[in-house]
């Protein structure tokens, strides 16, 4: 597989890390309740299809990037900066 990052061109899968899906969770509220951060920290969905997700490009130019791609066939349809995308809440 083969990304091409938007600052340093077409680069090996390699060169990236997956940082997960770019979907921000909400932390608890109630700090106490350890069923509820265990979700937080560690639940994560795996949704087959179309996903948006966060990736850095850890030995390039260290730049977060929001990927949507299909985990079917590994298609990647969107790359951008998260710099730009960035939403209060939600990096969607
Ligand atoms: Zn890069």
């Amino acid at each position: 597989m083969r990304i091409n990052c938007p600052l340093c061109g077409e680069r090996d899968l390699a060169e990236f890390h997956y940082e997960g899906s770019s979907k921000l969770m909400a932390r608890p509220k109630d700090e106490n309740d350890t069923d509820a951060f265990h979700d937080y920290l560690h639940i994560r969905s795996n949704p087959a299809g179309l996903n948006n997700e966060l990736w850095s490009h850890e030995y390039g130019c260290r730049a977060w990037l929001l990927i949507c791609r299909d985990t079917n066939t590994h298609e990647i349809l969107s790359i951008d900066l998260a710099r730009d995308k960035k939403t209060k809440g939600s990096l969607d």
